[in-house]
């Protein structure tokens, strides 16, 4: 009697589930789907409303406000070749288009490419290259990137030569028949120095040289290089952009449809993309950059005065200071000054540095930067150790140098922890 009883409950709960559901017909579905919630993104809308909207459009099937993770690996056909644009997630996938479309309205460009890392990305734009192609780049170059160019691309035939690119004429000297690509950081990571990015653009001129910039330090809301005449963007996501240290990934931004095409078949053929849950959490990251950044940017002028103006310290790397030798272009082609700090001891040890980085509390020690809690690092044992000593001194990166990514905490805090920690 009692499982009849239950039988009947069961069948009476389908048919009103089923009854909920007849209500929103097909033809109510087909209309929904046909409805345009596109945002007409264009490049008259101010930062912050393309970083919450560009790219995103509800969901065409529930109206989920939020992009879907797509976590799937393949795409159901219903005839071999008949699908809806997507077959395979490592040539597309929704989550990683929706978040490509979002980063190149970030950085004014027509195309977007996301890698499982910025090394990734870059390692893409290297593939463009052939054997004897020469690479001009930076002198204070992320270590990284060093090591990938030294260690992995010279090995393939490709030429490159260091220098400092803080004076262009350096540039102009080492440009010749079979140089192909400049790589330019700004600014540099831990020295803070500035390129002038519409200064190496005219150098190249009607030239068949590109010229790619690493915004990483900046993030798109501070300096956008394409507008300034560079042909590629690349970006570390994994930092400012993701902004919350817990994604790894990397992004070309660029115009040129010929050289997309070009990237994104190695994006496809290399295989080095990222997972649609990553791309999920760089969207999330996306819709608040611009408020972070401008308070990433407020807490860094606060504290590099602060350490200015501290008997212990030497030299405080800052470009917002009037006195930083780059600080006329960075006020040309950057918004504000950005969070990066880098400083030197008068006692120039890597004991007393050590020290330091031991006892600081909320500027924890560990790689990375860009991320809302602040982080501290000693550039010449961690990120850059990869650089010979003699190279790195050459350009400024002594023993004490310590580099700082201020965080959004509140200044006064962060003001402290420097305080107890110089001693
Ligand atoms: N470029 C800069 C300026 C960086 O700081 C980093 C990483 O620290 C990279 C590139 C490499 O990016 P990823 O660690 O995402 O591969």
């Amino acid at each position: 009697m009692i499982d009849n009883y239950r039988h009947i409950l069961k069948l009476s709960n389908r048919c009103y589930v089923n009854k909920l559901i007849n209500k929103f017909t097909f033809a109510d579905l087909i209309k929904y789907r046909k409805k345009n919630f596109q945002i007409n993104i264009d490049s008259k809308m101010k930062f912050g409303t393309k970083a919450i909207h560009a790219g995103q459009e509800p969901d065409p099937s529930t109206g989920a406000i939020m992009t879907p993770i797509y976590q799937t690996s393949t795409y159901v056909q219903a005839s071999p070749g008949d699908h809806k644009g997507y077959e395979y997630s490592r040539t597309q996938n929704p989550t990683r288009h929706a978040l490509e479309k979002n980063l190149a309205a970030l950085e004014n460009a027509k195309h977007g490419l996301v890698f499982g890392s910025g090394l990734a990305a870059t390692d893409a734009v290297m593939k463009t290259l052939q054997p004897g192609d020469e690479i001009i780049s930076t002198n204070d170059l992320y270590g990284g990137t060093y090591r990938l160019f030294t260690k992995i691309f010279e090995g393939f035939g490709l030429k490159f030569h260091f220098v400092n690119m803080t004076d262009l004429e350096n540039i102009k000297s080492r440009i010749n028949e079979k140089t192909k690509l400049i790589w330019v950081e700004t600014p540099t990571n831990p020295m803070m120095s500035i390129i002038d990015i519409s200064g190496v653009a005219d150098l190249i001129n009607g030239k068949n040289i590109k010229l790619v910039v690493d915004n990483t330090f900046s993030s798109p809301y501070l300096q956008n290089p394409i507008d300034k005449g560079a042909d590629i963007v690349m970006h570390s996501v994994t930092k400012y952009i993701a902004g919350h240290s817990d994604v790894v990934m990397g992004a070309l931004m660029l115009n040129d449809d010929e050289l997309k095409d070009k990237l994104a078949f190695i994006q496809n053929a290399s295989g080095a993309i990222p997972g649609p849950q990553d791309a999920f959490l760089v969207l999330r990251g996306t819709k608040t950059l611009h408020i972070r950044m401008q308070r990433h940017s407020e807490n860094g002028k606060e504290i590099a005065h602060y350490l200015k103006n501290h008997p212990k310290v030497d030299k405080v790397y800052w470009p917002g200071f009037e006195d930083h030798p780059g600080h006329e272009i960075a006020k040309k082609q950057m918004r504000d000054f950005g969070g990066m700090i880098s400083f030197t001891m008068k006692d120039d040890s890597v004991e007393y540095a050590t020290k330091i980085l031991e006892r600081f509390k909320l500027f924890r020690l560990a790689e990375s930067l860009g991320g809302v809690e602040s982080l501290s690092g000693h550039p010449a044992s961690m990120t850059h150790a990869s650089i010979p000593r003699e190279e790195r001194l050459k350009s400024g990166l002594k023993d004490s140098l310590i580099r700082l990514s201020v965080g959004i905490e509140d200044a006064e805090d962060l003001i402290a922890d420097l305080e107890q920690a110089l001693g």
